[in-house]
């Protein structure tokens, strides 16, 4: 057995109702967990502060000061030990609100502490609460020996009660390495190692607990950061690799007449750079044998539809039937139209299935895809449905990703003996490293690139007492025959006041445009379905020329003729939600604009998002402050993904280091796809055990 899944119990000192209040408290029950239990940060032993020097606006500090009372003062929840020192400098005082008798016992008037806290204050009083207290002598100094910086842990109240403060567990892993440091095996290769002149694993374990100096500390992180994101790469693209063996795939050998002609005499336009470099790889990806599992990212109007269409175009030029699957009736309908409009008449058949397909037609349109006549189905999950059967299903496009299951994509999967290829295109751009992490068993297209002659949107940014000037503006573009979007923010914490607002919002609107020189759609998330599609079918129709909303239009509907998106409060969106709304306007030929409108009070963050949204319309630029701003864990769709719990790298600011590994695993395997090498033996280890908290398929 690994002796580092060992229980706790088992290691001196921890004891049965220690281990398992750690077990309860963060988690910790094994030697590995506590091994990987690391320290949030690293107080500097060597540096005292006086006390006239410290103040709330330092981190947690040392200070070397003399208890000159205690007393247990206040009644039941109000009762608190204070405890006043002093240095040469001036008076520090302590105060404990819980604990306060066991710490009062331990606390000896007259005596010098090393006291270790948070300062605060009180009254104009420097104060502490809760700080950590040892006795000081200058041995128990010397004990601690050149090691200068000292871990801190997280612990709980709970575990206090147990003296596992970061202390307690400081002493706890410092007994665990002293004991079984020699047993911490390494799991990288070791010309890995030598080649990045990586620390050993030992070594890492041992300096990032208990760092020698600040050098080693950051060599430690360095190493066990490497070895992290190395072997979760090594696991993405494992599968990737297993499934390529596992699943066949159609071969499209030829590309033939259906692509041929609509590439030569139907496409009204050139094909940009990332578009003809996105269908090279599709074509690459669907010659091979393999089946294709590819998602296309790129901004709204990139151009991803296009490549979609032409890729099924070869699909069926291969004699495979094909479909694109919406999340909603809307967007499905627009494909719809879309790929209508771009074949053309008497091209090629294509037909729409949503849920409100009349059951006549369906009976039709099911008769036609079993017999294989209808090459090109557009819909929403009807499509997957068992009663829709397919004669040779050979290619799925699968649009806006994280609004389908993987379960829905493997239900497709299941629609044809060999499983069809399979694009997953969405206009949420995410950055490269979450990329590689998130969808690391997928193939990554990337359209970077809006199609030339496009007049980028113009974003502007004004204050609520600026809205006369946006009203004015308003008037003008509606003078001209232009739509407008107006949204407000729908955050489900204050339903009330968000309609509140969406209410006054309507009113002042109203007001404003007012009938019969004005039209408006209302659309909110209250309305039901009917009536939330006749106000919009209003708006699409060119009825009204304001759609006043909430978030609801964030994903679909496509209004040429809008030109303008208000954003109201915006400084309450998220970037990315910005951005997919932006997205909403400049979708024909005239110019358009977004006005984010704000108060005001900004936080840091709200400017730095209004400001990106001023400055860039890319949405892999944005994607990467969204990241910077609020770190993988947050970002949209990434939340329900256990591929994130990423322990000592992060990949907002480790992207150089992710870049490394994923690069080195893509080596390892062009050589060694089994594995099988000597100098890789082991890393068949780190598949067969639990390693780095990854939990991993046994290796075949
Ligand atoms: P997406 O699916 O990425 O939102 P679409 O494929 O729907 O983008 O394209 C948006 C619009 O731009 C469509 O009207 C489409 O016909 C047009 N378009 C696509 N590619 C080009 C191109 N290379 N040049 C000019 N217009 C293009
Ligand atoms: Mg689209």
């Amino acid at each position: 057995m690994d002796p580092f899944q060992t229980p706790l119990t088992y290691l001196k000192g921890a004891g049965q109702t220690r281990a398992e209040v750690l077990k309860k408290e963060l988690g910790i029950a094994t030697f590995e967990d506590l091994l990987r239990h690391f320290p949030f940060r690293y107080i500097d032993r060597t540096k005292f502060y006086k006390v006239k020097d410290i103040n709330p606006d330092l981190p947690y500090v040392q200070v070397l000061a003399r208890v000159i009372s205690k007393q247990i003062v206040g009644e039941k929840h109000t009762k608190r030990l204070v405890v006043q020192t002093r240095d040469d400098t001036g008076t520090l005082e302590l105060v404990w609100f819980k604990g306060i008798n066991w710490i009062d016992k331990t606390i000896v008037p007259g005596t010098v502490y090393v006291v270790f806290g948070k300062a605060g204050s009180f009254n104009g009083q420097a104060q502490m609460a809760h700080p950590e207290m040892e006795i000081y002598s200058p041995a128990n100094m010397q004990r601690q020996g050149n090691a200068t910086l000292q871990p801190v842990y997280n612990s709980t109240e709970k575990l206090k009660q147990f003296q596992l403060d970061s202390k307690g567990i400081q002493k706890l892993t410092a007994t665990l390495l002293g004991l079984h440091a020699k047993d911490i095996k390494e799991n990288l290769p070791l010309y890995i190692i030598q080649h990045f002149k990586l620390l050993g694993r030992a070594d890492a374990y041992r300096n990032i607990h208990f760092p020698a100096d600040a050098n080693l500390l950051n060599e430690a992180l360095h190493r066990l950061k490497f070895e992290e994101l190395f072997l979760l790469q090594l696991k993405l693209l494992r599968n990737k690799m297993l499934h390529t063996q596992k699943f066949k795939g159609n071969v499209f050998g030829t590309v033939g007449h259906y692509f041929n002609d609509f590439y030569h005499h139907k496409l009204p336009f050139q094909l940009t750079t990332p578009q003809k470099r996105v269908l090279k790889e599709i074509r690459q990806d669907t010659q091979r044998g393999v089946q294709m599992n590819r998602l296309l990212q790129g901004d709204v109007g990139s151009g991803k539809t296009v490549v979609a269409l032409m890729a099924m175009l070869i699909a069926v030029d291969n004699g495979f039937q094909t479909c694109i699957m919406a999340p909603t009736e809307i967007l499905a309908s627009q494909h719809y139209q879309t790929i209508s409009s771009l074949v053309g008449d008497g091209f090629i058949e294509v037909a729409l299935l949503t849920g409100s397909t009349k059951q006549k037609d369906r009976r039709v349109l099911h008769q036609k895809l079993e017999s294989g006549e209808m090459k090109i189905l557009i819909g929403t999950h009807a499509l997957i449905e068992d009663k829709v059967q397919f004669k040779n299903l050979g290619f799925v496009v699968i649009d806006e990703q994280h609004r389908f299951g993987v379960e829905q994509r493997a239900r497709l999967w299941r629609k044809n003996v060999v499983p069809p290829h399979i694009l997953v295109m969405t206009a949420t751009p995410i950055p490269r490293t979450l990329a590689m992490t998130l969808y690391g068993d997928l193939d990554v297209s990337v359209i970077d690139e809006l199609p030339a002659g496009r007049k980028p949107i113009q974003t502007l940014h004004f204050f609520d007492n600026q809205r006369l000037r946006v009203f004015g503006f308003m008037k003008k573009e509606i003078a001209l025959g232009r739509q407008i979007y107006i949204v407000y923010p729908l955050i489900k914490e204050s339903e009330k006041l968000d309609l509140k607002n969406l209410e006054e919002g309507i009113e002042i609107i109203s007001r404003e445009f007012p009938l019969p020189e004005y039209k408006i759609s209302i659309v909110h998330g209250k309305l039901k379905p009917a009536d939330k599609e006749f106000e919009m079918q209003r708006f699409i129709k060119g009825q009204t020329q304001i759609m006043v909303a909430t978030t609801v239009i964030e994903v679909g509907v496509n209004v040429p003729n809008a030109s303008v998106m208000i954003i109201e409060n915006a400084e309450r969106f998220g970037l990315s939600q910005l951005h997919q709304l932006r997205g909403r306007v400049g979708r024909g030929a005239e110019q358009s604009y977004c006005i984010l409108m704000s108060s005001h009070k900004l936080s840091h963050d709200g400017k730095i998002r209004l400001d990106t949204m001023v400055k860039t319309n890319n949405g892999f630029e944005i994607s990467e402050i969204d990241l910077q701003l609020r770190g993988p864990g947050n970002l949209d769709g990434t939340q329900q993904s256990g591929v994130l719990d990423l322990k000592v790298a992060n990949l907002a600011t480790d992207q150089e280091l992710l870049f490394k590994a994923r690069k080195t695993v893509e080596q390892i395997f062009a050589k060694d796809p089994q594995l099988a090498l000597p100098e890789n033996q082991v890393l068949h280890h780190a598949f067969e055990t639990k390693n780095a908290g990854l939990s991993w398929d046994k290796i075949s």
